[in-house]
């Protein structure tokens, strides 16, 4: 009988690790998800002022909004 009661309390003690464990990783700091480099929008840099805004944002002399509005 006491072969029976250690094989008991090693697979409680095995499922108690395995819990624990598995609550841990779930309290703990999570990986940051990999980067998807199209989630970002493509900058420029403006060539008045030098600023860096959204490609798209740039007009075709490569100059921003408030750039273009002074010329
Ligand atoms: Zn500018």
């Amino acid at each position: 009988m006491n072969l029976f009661r250690i094989v008991i309390l090693g697979l409680l003690a095995w499922f108690i690790i395995r819990v624990l464990r598995s609550w841990s990783s779930d309290a703990g700091p999570r990986q940051p998800r990999p980067r998807n480099p199209q989630q970002y929008e493509m900058m420029g840099r403006c060539l008045g002022c030098g600023v860096f805004v959204p490609r798209d944002t740039l007009s075709d002399r490569g100059r921003c909004r408030s750039c273009e509005k002074k010329s």
